[in-house]
């Protein structure tokens, strides 16, 4: 008789199926049944408890991440808060000022690199990155990174940091993604840098016509990575808790950005490391020719060139404070400012005083945007320079700009020296 083994077992396995009871009840002796079930359950049991297993780590993660993201965005602030108060203080020497507004910027330029890489990734997500490709001079493009972050090396690390190059005579219309290019190895750089105290950091280069190939490499003499951690630091969010890490701060979102754009451009990425020694950041990328190879086309404008003219220029903005910064930037160069706090007002002021010399357009504004505002504009003035200046900072939205024909771009936070290079471009000082 099977009853009693039977029941035994469907007890044990907490079969609540009726199709399978009466498949188990049918079977009576047949106990091949009884081991499918029994294997079935088995499997549906195990499939649970890594689906429970992911999901509690994934609901880890969030809060790492949360309690992570919390402390990223309060340190800047609390400095921001707090340095912003102290400079109240009428008795604080100028030495302390300028330190204390280092501090500020520097903070304030630490959250928007955190907002910037939180919307990166959901855009990611939502699929919405998509490559640009244009013919690009690998030589230049290389060299453009290397200075960019050379000067961001702390004085105090003794850091030799250098270019090797292993192809000769590299052709400069290389089909890429030039932006993404230089995130990618801006994010391996930076990185290089945090975790590297002293020694050295190599970014290296070779195109291969054959394998039809570009490799590059961020090589640094740094802390190091460990066999079980380097299997997760391509994973969002994943960051080894270490001092150092904390120390340095940042969001584990990094790498997973990197790889992204790196898999958007076909390519991959791969790490050798050694705790103590250092680490090496591999991609490879398909190398593909542009045969059109386009002939660049410089943008100039009729505006007439004076020199140390007191020049006009209109902001259209709609904030307060936004327009308070670009005001007092603009007066240190003895620039005459009016406001429009809308794109209408804009239209308007522009109709009234043709002898503005220049807009600075915000794109989001109540009542009419920018975009709106600069193509009313140029119906009755096709030449005065309008430079669009807006919080909107990702590659997609500086093309739509640039598209509808502003004659530059400025994403915000502002930067005085940005400020000044547009303005010499276009007006021709210096
Ligand atoms: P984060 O912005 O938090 O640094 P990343 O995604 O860029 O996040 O990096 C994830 C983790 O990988 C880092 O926390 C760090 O521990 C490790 N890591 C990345 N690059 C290096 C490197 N060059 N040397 C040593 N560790 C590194």
């Amino acid at each position: 008789m099977v009853y009693k083994p039977l029941k035994l077992i469907t007890n044990s396995l907490e079969t609540k199926d009726e199709h399978s009871m009466a498949l188990l009840k049918k079977s009576h002796g047949e106990f091949v049944y009884i081991g499918n079930l029994f294997e079935e359950n088995n499997k549906q049991r195990k499939q649970l408890e890594i689906a429970k297993q992911r999901a509690e780590e994934s609901d880890n993660l969030k809060s790492a991440f949360l309690a992570n993201l919390s402390h990223e965005i309060r340190t800047p602030m609390n400095a921001i808060i707090g340095f912003s108060d102290l400079l109240n203080d009428e008795s604080l020497n100028q030495y302390d000022k300028t330190e204390y507004l280092d501090i500020i910027r520097k903070s304030g330029k630490n959250l928007i690199s955190i907002i910037e890489d939180l919307l990166e990734m959901s855009k990611i997500d939502s699929q919405q990155v998509i490559p640009n490709y244009k013919s690009l001079d690998l030589d230049k493009c290389i060299s453009e990174v290397y200075h960019t972050n050379k000067v961001t090396i702390p004085k105090e690390k003794n850091i030799d940091f250098s270019i090797i190059k292993t192809t000769k005579n590299v052709k400069t219309n290389i089909l890429m993604d030039e932006t993404k290019l230089k995130q990618i190895l801006t994010n391996l750089i930076t990185n290089a840098i945090k975790f590297t105290k002293q020694g050295h950091i190599n970014i290296g280069y070779a195109v291969n016509e054959e394998a039809k190939l570009i490799k590059i490499w961020v090589e640094d003499s740094g802390l190091g990575i460990d066999e079980t951690n380097i299997k997760l630091i391509f994973d969002r969010f994943r960051r080894i808790e270490n001092d150092f890490s904390i120390e340095s701060g940042g969001l584990g979102l990094g790498l997973s950005i990197t790889k992204a754009y790196i898999e958007l451009l076909g390519g991959t990425i791969d790490v050798k490391s050694t705790i103590g020694i250092g680490s090496t950041f591999s991609l490879n990328i398909p190398l593909v020719y542009d045969t059109t190879i386009p002939v660049a086309v410089v943008q100039k404008t009729n505006h007439k060139v004076e020199r140390n003219g007191h020049k006009t220029i209109l902001i259209a903005e709609d904030d307060d404070i936004n327009f308070l910064l670009l005001e007092k930037i603009l007066q240190l160069k003895k620039y005459h400012t009016i406001r429009a706090v809308n794109g209408k007002i804009a239209v308007d002021i522009c109709k009234e005083n043709p002898a503005i010399d220049l807009i600075f357009m915000d794109i989001k504004m109540p009542i009419m945007n920018g975009f709106e505002a600069f193509q009313l504009i140029r119906t009755f003035n096709q030449t005065i320079p309008v430079i669009a200046n807006t919080a909107y900072s990702s590659p997609e939205d500086k093309e739509k700009i640039l598209t509808a024909g502003f004659t530059y771009y400025l994403s915000k936070p502002l930067s005085k020296e940005k400020i000044f290079e547009v303005l010499d471009l276009t007006f021709g000082n210096s």
